[in-house]
């Protein structure tokens, strides 16, 4: 904290960028954005976002230049120190994957024993094996890690996937996965124990939004007397509401469920009696 501000280090490139400001914008933090290059001053909130590169965030935030901190959990895997995580904020989500060419004779992690596995993730990669008893030989690759089989430095690589294309691409299948990973909100130790008061304040808005995300609330009219069959399939957060309607024995529904839910929702709410059905965004939710 300086002069009572509390600071949040937030990657300024990358894929983490776009959905870490838009959850920051989300949760309702008005700040510029202006060229991304060092601090921004969020106008509502004691808060400084200090933007830096995702390598860079965890060294801030263990330092102390930023009390917080927005990264990788599969950086936070391979940092020489680990950092507390706040929480989990459920984008940039990938796995740290073993591969090996396609056509050579390996199926799992067992059978890289005696082999060089290359990767950008060293440090977790000579871990994950170590605490397996799997004798591999680790290359360090700052990149491309992907070519490194067909450039005869290694036998298999360990490296972030997330849809698998990469890897089809060039030749490559996954046998095992080493981590799963997802951008997660960092503290520094220090920073949590005196601002806990702060910290709790933006770590519930951000929770909020990302519990929104996760849910659709759905609003319905019906008959009062299909009331039963439409509550049976409406497992929310509780029980629906249940509103008459100026028109005697019809009611209207509201209930919060789950967002990937709603698509076979939707049709067996209309069998079962359900017009008139909206679909609405919740904004943020503390349940
Ligand atoms: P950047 O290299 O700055 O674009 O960001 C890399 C970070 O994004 C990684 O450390 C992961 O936490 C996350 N990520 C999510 N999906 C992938 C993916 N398919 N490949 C690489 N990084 C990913």
């Amino acid at each position: 904290m300086s002069g009572g501000r509390m600071t949040l280090a937030v990657p300024n490139k990358g894929r983490l960028v776009e959905p870490t400001l838009q959850l920051l914008h989300d949760a309702g933090l008005v700040f510029e954005e202006r060229d991304r290059s060092l601090v921004s001053r969020v106008e509502n909130v004691a808060i400084d976002i200090l933007f830096v590169r995702t390598n860079d965030v965890i060294e801030f935030v263990r330092d102390a230049v930023a009390d917080l901190g927005v990264t990788g959990g599969d950086l936070l895997a391979e940092a020489a120190a680990t950092l507390p995580v706040v929480r989990p904020l459920g984008y940039g989500r990938c796995r740290l994957a073993a591969a090996v060419p396609s056509d050579a004779p390996l199926a799992a992690a067992e059978d890289l024993a005696g082999l060089r596995v290359a990767t950008s993730h060293p440090r977790a990669t000579t871990r994950w094996f170590a605490e397996r008893a799997i004798d591999v030989e680790v290359i360090p690759l700052s990149g491309a890690v992907e070519v490194a089989p067909r450039l005869g430095l290694a036998e298999a690589i360990v490296d972030l996937v997330s849809t698998g294309a990469t890897l089809a691409t060039n030749g490559l299948r996954p046998i095992g996965d080493l981590l799963a990973s997802e951008a997660v909100l960092v503290g520094n130790p220090a920073a949590l124990r005196e601002s806990a008061d702060e910290v709790a304040r933006l770590d519930t808005m951000l929770g909020a939004v990302l519990e929104g995300r996760r849910r659709k609330y759905v609003m319905m009219n019906a008959p009062a007397e299909r009331l039963a069959e439409l509550e049976a399939l409406l497992p929310g957060l509780e029980s629906p509401s249940v509103i008459p309607l100026a028109h005697a024995g019809m009611i209207a529904i509201h209930a919060v469920v789950g967002a990937d839910d709603v698509w076979g929702l939707l049709p067996r709410l209309k069998a079962a009696g359900a017009s008139g059905i909206l679909v609405l965004p919740i904004e943020k939710l503390v349940a």
